[in-house]
């Protein structure tokens, strides 16, 4: 419904996008001269969000829906008028528009003589930015003369385990966001009236802030950060300094920030970065290297998660492995023999990679991760799953090791690391004749966006080439630890 007081001139997306930061709703009217990628994982989230949605519908079954698709805005606002009218109890994706802001509310619910408004969100918990949708959502629905009861954000309950068919009320919680909603009505009219304004000058003078990547990260960081320098003090890593009062006093190289205000972590960080200083601790090395056996089994998971649990056991968002990667080296100096495994698309991999994986990490080996957490949380959920298999998982959990270690602790430091101890950047300041660049794959998210595509499509010749990728990029990643366990041990011999 519209009370026709001003032409339509944002969307609920592009409010919220106006309240993070002016000048990015400005910029998304009016786009910079320079390239802006789109997030890669844009569309898997919006068709993850519609199909939660979908779901959350039988949280209050027997409604009508005003299809987005087919029907202007026009059209979807006299449609949902139509319902209200005609007695309609439950009205999925509700369309309204007032003061120029076009809002669908995912479940809107009569509740006698009042109505209720359900947010849907595939979050796992209630987010700041949610209460701002909330009362976007009140300010439009009220002022176009229905009366709001409650309003609550329905999200994921990621305590849920999934036995047989999704049971949608123990997959969903609601919590009821109607008190905060209220409290920022008075705000809003203003709020709505600087963004219009914003949006008819030139292009807001908002210098960069904590708001470019909280609560979103904005997508014109590119644009906006331009001119600040790879090695800047917003390039320490960990907590410590506040970055912007520096960048307010003028301080953006890390050569003009006093190294005396810094954590220990962020001056070795910006020292070794200053003169491009590597270090090594032969000691440390060593102590890590002892704390290791032969056969040693390079191991890494690739998986997958998802807000509606695919398989009995599985709860949302939980990490599903569909892929790993093994090199095993017998003996020190051995050439290592490569295992791998990946599922058939669609089917649950669990079982069969558990089985595998047992059949090739012989019994007492010693088995390194990179990064040993993600390794083991993936395992436990296995052992979890299989109770028969449960006490041969958590003989190889005991025998990890992380490779990891020396990086973390710094024993071993070179300056291009940059702060990291990510694989990703130990690899080419260690061993730069081994790379991820010219793979079709060549991180974890996007092993996981080609797993889902492979999901969803038929072309053998597009899947073959789909799982070359995903083989080959795994099969780096427990090279690179094979690489890079083999310079460790030429820098104890070294010294
Ligand atoms: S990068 Fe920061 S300053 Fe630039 S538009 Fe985004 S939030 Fe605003």
């Amino acid at each position: 419904m519209s009370n026709g007081k001003r032409t339509a001139g944002f969307s609920k997306t592009s409010l919220i996008k106006g309240i993070q930061c002016p000048k990015a709703l400005y910029l998304s009217k009016n786009p910079p001269a320079i390239e802006i990628k789109p997030d890669p994982d844009l569309e898997a989230k919006f068709q993850a969000g519609r199909e939660v949605g979908i779901l959350a519908q039988q949280l209050f079954p027997g409604g009508t829906v005003v299809p987005f698709s087919d029907l202007s805005a026009t059209e979807q606002i006299a449609k949902t008028r139509e319902l209200i009218k005609a007695g309609a109890e439950v009205i999925y994706e509700a369309s309204f528009a007032f003061d120029g802001i076009f809002i669908k509310a995912d479940i809107l619910v009569r509740t006698g003589t009042t109505w209720e408004i359900n947010e849907v969100k595939m979050s796992t918990s209630v987010k700041d930015p949610n209460y701002d949708d909330a009362a976007i959502q009140y300010y439009v629905v009220t002022n176009c003369g229905l009366p709001v009861s409650k309003v609550s954000i329905v999200h994921i309950n990621n305590k849920y385990e999934r036995q047989g068919d999704i049971d949608v009320q123990q997959l969903f919680t609601s919590e009821d966001v109607t008190e905060l909603a209220l409290v920022r009505q008075g705000a809003l009219p203003d709020i709505i009236t600087n963004l219009r304004e914003a949006l008819q000058g030139d292009e807001p003078t908002i210098d960069i802030g904590g708001y470019c990547t909280y609560p979103y990260s904005c997508e014109f960081v590119p644009y906006c950060w331009r001119d600040i320098p790879e090695d800047s003090i917003f390039s320490l890593k960990g907590r410590g300094i506040n970055k912007f009062n520096y960048y307010s006093q003028g301080i953006v190289r890390l050569e003009d920030l006093p190294t005396d205000k810094l954590n220990d972590a962020q001056r070795f960080q910006a020292i070794a970065t200053i003169n491009k200083e590597d270090s090594t601790n032969p000691a440390g090395v060593k102590d890590f290297l002892d704390s290791l056996w032969y056969p040693i089994c390079h191991l890494d998971f690739e998986t997958f998660d998802a807000p509606i649990p695919p398989f009995d056991g599985t709860r949302p968002y939980q990490k599903i492995p569909f892929q790993y990667s093994l090199h095993i080296q017998e003996k020190e100096g051995a050439d290592p023999i490569h295992y791998e495994y990946l599922v058939e698309p669609g089917d649950d991999p669990r079982r069969e990679l558990a089985e595998k994986l047992l059949a090739e990490i012989p019994e007492g080996a010693c088995v390194l991760t990179y990064n040993q957490t993600f390794e083991k949380g993936v395992l436990k959920n296995l052992a979890e799953a299989y109770p028969d298999l449960a006490d041969d998982i958590n003989a190889r959990i005991e025998n990890i090791r992380d490779l990891m270690i020396p990086f973390r602790k710094r024993d071993v430091y070179r300056w291009q690391m940059r702060g990291s101890y990510s694989i990703k950047e130990v690899l080419p300041a260690l061993v730069p004749e081994l790379s991820y660049e010219g793979l079709s794959v060549s991180d974890g998210m996007m092993a996981m966006r080609v797993y889902h595509e492979m999901c969803k499509i038929n072309d053998l010749v597009k899947l073959t080439e789909l799982r070359q990728g995903l083989l080959e990029y795994c099969r780096l990643d427990t090279l690179a630890m094979v690489n890079i366990l083999d310079k460790l041990m030429r820098m104890v011999i070294l010294d």
